[in-house]
């Protein structure tokens, strides 16, 4: 016989919260702000066909339903304390459940992040995590703070880059037939990526705004800019690339570094002045930042190569509308 609905939550998502004043199983989950504050919060959900493909690994999926959610408190500066978890499931499936959550509690451990509570219904497989941070009032980073001369900043894996995950999308979709161990590997990049946490920490009192990298480089700059009511100029050939992403033909290396998407990286401005600061902030959260570009006044934002010619942006970053 199949499990019930509570003893479901029970089994795989009611485990004992330590920080949080309550956590599953009341009508609420409570948490206590400590004096000076502010609730961050963040809400994505993931569903099935859209977001990610019915074959992946649930302890991948588990991992990656938060990642995308802790990569927002990232973006803000915010330090994660709990979330909740709202869950559609076709049908009771054990095997899967377990997977799922050892994913989602193992990167929740890793972060301090506590599963307080969430709703459970049968439906077509959605995933729906809402995040709680805390973040002293007025730090925050927001998308709002970049000024003209501001340095445009990438993070990154050391030794890696942006675009790896939509390099395994269009080996997925067969455009691109990659090495089995390079696949793997880039393959691990959308499946399970690293939220930039520390780097977000470390980044309070340096950066002027950021934000994070879901849709595709240039758009979510995009909004940062608009959002900062300036423009910039972005030097392509110094987005940061993997090697592996190094060795495909140049078109599909700027399609995956600057419009791929699902890369969770944290671009962010910051003062000429706070460049050491910029470095030194990566260094403590042990992540590799890149330099790509510079905030103008004039809107908009243009590209250049190594060159300095223009380069022509051909690509549209990812609207769940518009596609
Ligand atoms: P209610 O009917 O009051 O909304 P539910 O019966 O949906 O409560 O849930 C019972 C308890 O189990 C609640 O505390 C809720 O937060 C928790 N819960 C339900 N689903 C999940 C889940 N997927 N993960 C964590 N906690 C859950
Ligand atoms: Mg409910």
């Amino acid at each position: 016989m199949s499990l019930g609905e509570f003893d479901l939550i029970a089994r795989y998502f009611g485990r004992p919260t330590r920080r949080a004043a309550l956590g599953p199983g009341d009508d609420c989950a409570l948490l206590a702000l400590r004096p000076g504050m502010q609730l961050a919060v963040s809400c994505d959900m993931l569903v099935e066909g859209r977001h990610f493909l019915p074959t992946v690994d649930p302890r991948r999926l588990g991992h990656k339903a938060l990642a995308v959610n802790l990569s927002d408190l990232a973006a803000c500066g915010a330090q994660p304390m709990a979330c909740t978890l709202a869950l559609a499931l076709p049908r009771v499936d054990e095997a899967w459940l377990e997977g799922f959550s050892a994913g989602l509690y193992e990167l929740a451990d890793a972060h301090g992040c506590e599963l307080i509570g969430g709703d459970t219904t049968a439906g077509p497989l959605n995933i729906c995590i809402t995040v709680f941070g805390e973040v002293p009032v007025g730090a925050a980073l927001l998308r709002s703070g970049a000024e003209p001369d501001d340095e445009i900043w990438v993070s990154h894996a050391i030794g890696g880059g942006v675009g790896d995950a939509r390099l395994a999308l269009e080996a997925f979709r067969g455009q691109v037939s990659l090495p089995g161990a390079v696949f793997e590997r880039v393959r691990r990049a959308m499946e399970q990526p690293q939220p930039r946490v520390a780097l977000g920490l470390a980044l309070r009192g340096v950066a002027s705004a950021a934000v994070d990298v879901s849709d595709g480089l240039l758009g979510d700059l995009s909004h940062l800019l608009r959002r900062s009511a300036v423009g910039a100029s972005v030097d392509v050939g110094r987005v940061p690339r993997s090697a592996d992403l190094a060795a495909q033909p140049l078109s599909l290396q700027r399609l995956c570094t600057l419009a791929g998407g699902d890369d969770y990286e944290l671009v962010f401005t910051a003062p000429e002045a706070a460049h050491a600061f910029v470095l030194e902030a990566a260094r403590a959260a042990d992540v590799a930042v890149s330099r790509i570009g510079r905030v103008e006044q004039e809107t908009g934002l243009r590209l250049v190569d190594a060159d300095g010619q223009a380069v022509e942006r051909v690509w549209s970053s990812f609207d769940h509308f518009s596609a």
